[in-house]
């Protein structure tokens, strides 16, 4: 191999490189990244950055960048694929041996939030920045949408005086990502801290001309509001990739190597849905330990291995005093158990499926969710897990 080429240059392809070079590879590296940062770690900036507590965090210092030997190319998106050339914007084109795509997602935007001032979304550092610069104490603030990256955003906006109210459609924040008992929780959590959570209805429409003044609510009800962030999930970045012959199926579709249909082509992070030998369907994931290990993998296979990516999924997300992490599968569970777990009184929700274990989740648990990943990964009978960590 000569050239490896890694389009986007966020987690997945950074990490890509990473590992490329931890396993002695030696050719070319030219990784692509339309944004015109340094690689950066995104989850701080629903949390730290947004508060204003740390600068931004860059994953990897220009020394060890140096190290890496990477021709990184930045503010330069790529636009098609054309045989064994990427093609960019600006009408070069860079040759590959090897292509990783490491896009990532765009946020959705939806019809009853059109864009204008005060609006505002958060995938980027560019638009941490703006958001960071709206919100003041006393500044209302409306968030569309009670998944992770809304509910963390509220959270930090407490933090700064901001007045939040979280709107959710579903009948909690997080539910379909955690399930109802512990959303239940995650939902005291953000009222202890003085946000008003109002489930069970959407966005009608927005007012204001120029600048967003009110949030009208499909229950009839209006919202005063300065700023409105819209959090309603992101979609693969795939649309660069119409017409290059790669499939694209909610992500670029690989297999179980992370190879896509078209020959030394890879694909890693949120822009790839895989094919997962442990559940035996096509899965994609959104999370940050996910895009680290497809990565890891993607390079192996780079290098002539043959490994597989078949993961025990693993997510946190920060909100007010809360660590919440979660390991293993909490969609599709038939027995959901609320349990309340030693003297420090930890709250660890368990999700089986057909008596046996799949995921688990707590608030500041970490060490007991951790130690389920056995557990998880053979399907440990639920009630003996349960028996086990309510022993005293
Ligand atoms: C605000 C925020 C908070 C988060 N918090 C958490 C958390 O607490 N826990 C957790 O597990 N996960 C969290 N995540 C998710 C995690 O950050 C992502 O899963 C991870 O960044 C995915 O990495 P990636 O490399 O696939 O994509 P990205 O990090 O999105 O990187 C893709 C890069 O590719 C670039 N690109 C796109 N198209 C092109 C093109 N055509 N040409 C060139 N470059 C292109 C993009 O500009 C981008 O820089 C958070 C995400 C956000 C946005």
């Amino acid at each position: 191999v000569e050239r490896v080429v890694i389009v986007g240059a966020g987690l997945g392809g950074m990490k890509t490189a990473e590992a490329l070079r931890a396993g002695d590879y030696a050719g070319e590296i030219t990784m692509v990244g339309a944004e015109p940062h340094q690689p950066y770690d995104r989850p701080p900036l629903s949390k730290q950055v947004l508060r204003g507590e740390r600068e931004p965090v860059f994953l990897a210092q220009p020394a060890v960048f140096g190290d890496l030997d990477v021709d990184l190319q930045l503010g330069t998106a790529a636009v098609g694929i054309a045989g064994r050339d990427v093609v960019l914007d600006s009408g070069d084109r860079v040759g590959w041996d090897r292509l990783v795509l490491a896009t990532g997602a765009v946020v959705k935007t939806i019809p009853a939030v059109p864009q204008k001032g005060g609006v505002h979304y958060l995938r980027t550092l560019d638009d941490c920045r703006e958001l960071a610069a709206a919100l003041h104490e006393g500044t209302r603030l409306v968030v569309v949408g009670g998944g992770f990256i809304g509910c963390e955003v509220a959270a930090s906006a407490r933090a700064l005086g901001a007045d939040v109210t979280i709107v959710e459609p579903q009948p909690a924040p997080m539910i379909g990502a955690i399930g109802a008992e512990l959303a239940a929780l995650i939902v005291s959590a953000h009222e202890q801290h003085g946000t008003t959570v109002l489930a069970g209805t959407g966005v009608e429409r927005i007012e204001g001309d120029d600048h967003v003044t009110g949030v009208v609510l499909s229950d009839g009800r209006t919202l005063l509001a300065d700023v409105v962030v819209v959090g309603v999930g992101v979609r693969p970045d795939t649309d660069w990739l119409d017409g290059s012959g790669i499939v694209v199926d909610d992500g670029v579709v690989v297999d179980d190597h992370l190879r896509a249909g078209v020959p030394d082509v890879y694909a890693v992070g949120d822009v790839a849905r895989w094919y997962d030998v442990r559940l035996g369907e096509q899965v994609r994931a959104e999370h940050w330990t996910n895009a680290t290990e497809m990565a890891e993998v993607a390079a192996a296979n780079i290098l002539g291995g043959d490994e597989v990516h078949s993961p025990v999924p693993y997510f946190w997300s920060d909100q007010y005093d809360v660590k919440l992490q979660s390991l293993g599968w909490l969609t599709g569970a038939d027995d959901v158990r609320l349990l309340t777990v030693g003297p420090k009184q930890k709250r660890v929700a368990l999700y089986g499926r057909g008596g046996g274990l799949w995921g688990v989740a707590g608030l500041n648990a970490a060490m007991i969710v951790r130690k389920q990943h056995a557990n998880i990964a053979e399907h440990v009978p639920l009630d003996d897990v349960v028996a086990a960590l309510l022993a005293p």
